[in-house]
Formats: C-alpha cells, sequence, structure tokens
C-alpha cells in the first residue's frame, strides 16, 4: 500500500519536475541556476542572493536514488547558466540532460576534492546503494555521495558555489565573495552548534536507514552499527533485520531512524521488534517544510531528532 502511494506520487510529482526555489516573479537579469537538490540551492541562494535564480530539480519529497526525470527537464535546463550537482553518481539520472544542454552549462561538481567514505568502509562490508564502480561524476558509486549533511563539507561546497558564481558573473564577484563570507560563518556556528551537542550524547551508536549520515558519523564521532537498506527501496532481509535488532540490543540504542523520502516500513518492522523509538532524519529538506526550509534550518531539526535519539 505504501510502495503504491508512493510510485504514484513520483508519478503526480513528475508533473512538477521544476520547481521554482526563488520568489522572485521576474528573472531580470538575475543569473538562472539550476541545482540538483535542495540543500545545495539553498546554498546558492545564501552566496547569491538578489542576483541568482535557482531552480531545484528534485521535487520535494522525492529521493535523488529513485528519481526519473522527463524528458522535458533537458529543455528547462538548456536555459540555466550553471548546474549545481554533487556528483558521485547521486545525480545519475541528469548525465544525459547535461550531455545535451550545449556549451552554455556550466556544470559544478562539488564532491571534487573531498575526502570520500568509500562504501567498502561500510558496516560489516554490507553493500552500499553506492555498489557499482564506473568512473564519471554520474556514476562513480564506488563512494557515498551524502557530502552536505556535514557541515565542515558544506564549507568547501559554499567556497566552490562562491568561485563558480563569481566567474560566471563577476559583475557581483563582491558581492558573492562578502554573502559567502557571511553564511561560512553561519556554518561554523552550525558547526559548533553540532559539535557541542552530540558530545553530551550518551549514546554514540545508531542505526542509519540508508547510509546517508556516515559524513555527519564520522565528524562528530558517531559511529553506525546498521544500515537497514543497503540500497534504498531493497528492504532488508530477515537475518539483517535479525543483526540489526541483536546490534541494538547489545549497544542500547533508544531509536531506528527513516527519511521521509523513501518507505520507512522496514524501520518501523526493526522499531517494533526491538522495541525502541521509531524517528525520521531529514537528509533533503524543503522550501515549504517549516524549519526544515534552508539548510542551516535542516541541520538543526535533524540534530533535534539525533538528540532524542542518543541522549
Ligand atoms: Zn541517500
Amino acid at each position: 500500500m505504501v510502495e503504491t502511494y508512493y510510485r504514484g506520487s513520483i508519478v503526480f510529482w513528475s508533473f512538477f519536475l521544476i520547481i521554482h526555489f526563488s520568489p522572485s516573479q521576474c528573472l531580470g537579469d538575475k543569473l538562472p541556476i539550476i541545482s540538483s537538490i535542495f540543500p545545495i540551492a539553498d546554498m546558492v541562494r545564501q552566496v547569491g542572493g538578489e542576483h541568482v535564480d535557482v531552480v531545484v530539480v528534485l521535487p520535494a519529497g522525492a529521493s535523488p536514488h529513485t528519481f526519473e526525470p522527463k524528458p522535458s527537464l533537458i529543455k528547462k535546463i538548456s536555459s540555466a547558466k550553471i548546474f549545481f550537482m554533487v556528483g558521485v553518481g547521486l545525480e545519475f539520472w541528469a548525465q544525459k540532460m547535461v550531455s545535451l544542454s550545449g556549451a552554455g552549462l556550466k556544470t559544478v561538481v562539488l564532491s571534487k576534492g573531498i575526502p570520500l567514505i568509500h562504501a567498502t568502509e561500510h558496516f560489516d562490508g554490507h553493500e552500499t546503494h553506492h555498489g557499482k564502480n564506473i568512473d564519471s561524476d554520474f556514476n562513480l558509486e564506488v563512494a557515498n555521495p551524502h557530502i552536505w549533511l556535514n557541515p565542515i563539507i558544506a564549507k568547501s561546497m559554499v567556497n566552490t558555489i562562491i568561485t563558480a558564481l563569481s566567474e560566471v558573473d563577476n559583475r557581483h564577484l563582491t558581492y558573492y565573495n562578502q554573502q559567502g563570507q557571511l553564511y561560512l560563518d553561519e556554518l561554523d556556528k552550525l558547526d559548533d552548534l553540532i559539535r557541542k551537542t552530540v558530545a553530551s550524547f550518551r549514546i554514540k551508536k545508531y542505526v542509519s536507514f540508508h547510509a546517508s549520515w556516515d559524513y555527519f558519523a564520522r565528524q562528530y564521532g558517531l559511529q553506525s552499527v546498521g544500515v537497514i537498506e543497503a540500497a534504498p527501496g531493497r528492504n532488508p532481509t530477515p537475518a539483517l533485520i535479525k543483526n540489526i535488532v541483536a546490534s541494538i540490543k547489545k549497544y542500547e540504542i533508544k531509536a531506528v531512524f527513516a527519511e521521509p523520502q523513501l518507505n520507512p516500513r522496514a524501520a518501523e518492522v526493526i522499531a517494533n521488534e526491538a522495541n525502541v523509538k521509531f524517528l525520521m532524519l531529514d537528509p533533503m529538506g524543503g522550501p515549504k517544510l517549516a524549519g526544515r526550509n534552508s539548510y542551516v534550518g535542516l541541520m538543526k531539526y535533524n540534530l533535534n531528532v539525533w538528540k532524542e535519539a542518543m541522549e
């Protein structure tokens, strides 16, 4: 039932492939930008302010791992000047779109130069949802793509955004650098808040829904002892469920996480079986979700969820 609804909602949302992120009605001389996921769109808006018009490809509620764009997206993208993406295979669905968009579009891969967590480093050597091994920004699935959920890495991404905006639109170079610096300071404060909060956690081990929090965990000293969905949408085997329930008991874990973009049923089953809380961590956020309608807001929302699970 849930799966049917989920698939239905993808079909529904595919009619709204392009969600306007900027409230402005008129483009004017704003720099037209496209970004794959909402957290990146927000970073670009924080740096670019009034001089950019940012469009998000992924609709609210969709997962980049299961997204299927319509061909009409290619046409819409051709009017943008920059496409900001994570890379590491997260935007596997964008390869054709970018190759057809022509020389007018600058593609900026924000994972360039970031030390990546490789799939083999994951729990028990379980295959992650990044199992393939083809070397390109669209298919390099040997590594984990969820880099933005670590604010220190987000700072590197923001620096890349500042450089890209300044290069493509150097009339506003000073503006981008000033806004960018203010935002970097805000990310420093966010990092500080998360570091202090996580340091007070009694429990440092967790079970994740899929491997989205690995960069966050590495930064702040948390440890994943189980991944419920090795690949998004793939249900865990009874043996894996048994293992995870055993780990929850062994490490006295108090909660199991799910994510709003993916079917939570497996996490619910495990939470019931282990008799622990069932909580939602949100790696994506969205422009219309109160408290999660900015990257910093999203991270604070998630920090509170972590707190509930780990204190
Ligand atoms: Zn993910």
